[in-house]
């Protein structure tokens, strides 16, 4: 998907094809399903997807970090980012996708 999101114009299921993630809202809930990778360091399954940029909605973002799926990227992107995150090893790896 190309362009701004409005999280907040989220239907109550709503699917978002991110590269090789794919994010799924269900009642308001953010799901990651089992797309993600495991970490080719130390091969956890605890992975999170790197946010880049400002989130459109910052419960949602609070949320899904204190649930580790995403991690916090920031806000300056460069041409090399990762990502992905490992939650057990902190070993960063992938490409960001380009908007
Ligand atoms: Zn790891």
């Amino acid at each position: 998907m190309r362009g701004k999101l409005s999280w907040e114009d989220a239907p109550l299921t709503w699917i978002l094809q991110y590269g090789v993630a794919k994010i799924v809202f269900i009642d308001g809930e953010i799901k990651m399903d089992e797309i993600k990778p495991s970490c080719p360091e130390c091969k956890s399954n605890s992975v999170a997807w790197i946010f880049w940029g400002y989130p459109g909605d910052m419960d949602w973002y609070l949320k899904a970090i204190k649930d580790k799926e995403i991690v916090g990227g920031g806000c300056c992107i460069s041409d090399d980012d990762p990502k992905w995150e490992c939650n057990d090893c902190y070993h960063q790896w992938g490409e960001r996708d380009d908007d």
